[in-house]
């Protein structure tokens, strides 16, 4: 039972204090030696009873003296105790998320988040800026990359995965959030994990970590040091499996970055829904990406028209148009291979 009704505010060394009372109020708690250490920030526990702040601070040896504190669930919030038995929960400063982040689908306790989000959602195309002048890049490890975003084995791989040794660090590769930073036992293959919300709209994922070093929720500017790289999860040897995603849909990061040079390709990536496709490759052409997911290819012959070819699959005129990139003007060539389903 808490013998009084008490707001405590806390309030970190680097904020001022403004009012000239409370100050004076600060400097007596400084000489009452009636301040908490906590996590390496000290963190002054200011405390009313019901009246004023300068009445209380004249009643100074009735007010109880915060002790200790404890952990709570919540990484932000702590359970302070007072020397009268009573105690309080207090809030740490906690990062406020950037207005310009996608809050919906916000998950921490699992690695992929818009698990109701499909393919047949997104929009066809999508310019997403990547880097300007206030929000650079980097290439989240030095490294080349020994596996590329393809099928393997039977098997969709939905990211790159850059040689990096045990221990070297990895760095964010934009400005974000952290929304997980989860341990093998809850992520599956990836082993330590970390996944970074990004303001420009993509998350990025940071796969088989020896150690993260942030947390969720964690404010993160590119090229922060948010871990090292290691061999846990599903995996043969040190290396860092990179994923870039937009709406929880994987698409080639070497469509964004040149691993080999250390740049990224462009300020503003435009983001094809035929990216999102285990097939489709950054240096493959459409059509390419494309025809490898069994699409059916019609070979023009003389006397084909659209028209004609779209019946014939019973198709429309604009779905071959869209497949294929082409305008129903378009002029067919013999021999030119078009998709049509
Ligand atoms: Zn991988």
């Amino acid at each position: 039972m808490r013998k009084f009704v008490v707001f405590v505010f806390c309030l970190f060394v680097t904020l001022s204090v403004s009012s000239q009372e409370k100050k004076n109020f600060f400097q007596r708690l400084f000489e009452k030696k009636q301040v908490v250490v906590h996590d390496t920030t000290y963190v002054y526990l200011v405390y009313y009873q019901i009246d004023t702040v300068s009445q209380n601070a004249e009643n100074g040896p009735e007010i109880p003296m915060p002790f200790d504190t404890l952990p709570t669930n919540d990484r932000f919030q702590k359970v302070v105790l007072f020397n009268d038995n009573t105690w309080t929960y207090y809030d740490i400063e906690k990062p406020v998320l950037p207005d310009s982040l996608d809050s919906d689908h916000w998950y921490t306790d699992q690695v992929h988040a818009y698990r109701d989000i499909q393919l047949k959602d997104l929009p066809d195309e999508i310019d997403i800026p990547l880097i300007d002048s206030l929000h650079p890049y980097c290439i989240p490890a030095e490294g080349k990359i020994v596996s590329g975003f393809k099928l393997r084995r039977g098997r969709p791989h939905r990211g790159v995965d850059i040689d990096v040794d045990y221990g070297d660090p990895i760095y964010a590769a934009f400005d974000g959030v952290v929304r997980c930073a989860l341990p093998p036992r809850l992520t599956g293959g990836y082993g330590n994990v970390l996944v970074i919300r990004h303001v420009n709209g993509l998350e990025t994922y940071y796969g088989h970590l020896s150690k993260y070093i942030v947390e969720s929720e964690d404010l993160v500017k590119a090229g922060d040091l948010i871990g090292y790289g290691g061999s846990t999860g599903r995996s043969t040897g040190a290396h860092l499996h990179f994923e870039t995603r937009y709406m929880g849909q994987p698409f080639d990061p070497e469509r964004i970055f040149d691993f080999e040079k250390g740049s990224i390709r462009s300020a503003i990536f435009t983001l094809k829904k035929n990216y999102l496709n285990i097939h489709s490759r950054n240096g493959k052409s459409d059509y390419q990406s494309k025809a490898s997911v069994k699409r059916t290819v019609h070979t023009v012959r003389s006397g084909d028209t659209l028209g004609a070819i779209a019946r014939h699959y019973h198709t429309t005129i604009d779905r071959i148009c869209k497949l294929n990139g082409i305008s129903r003007n378009k002029t067919l060539q013999l021999g030119q291979k078009l998709i049509v389903k």
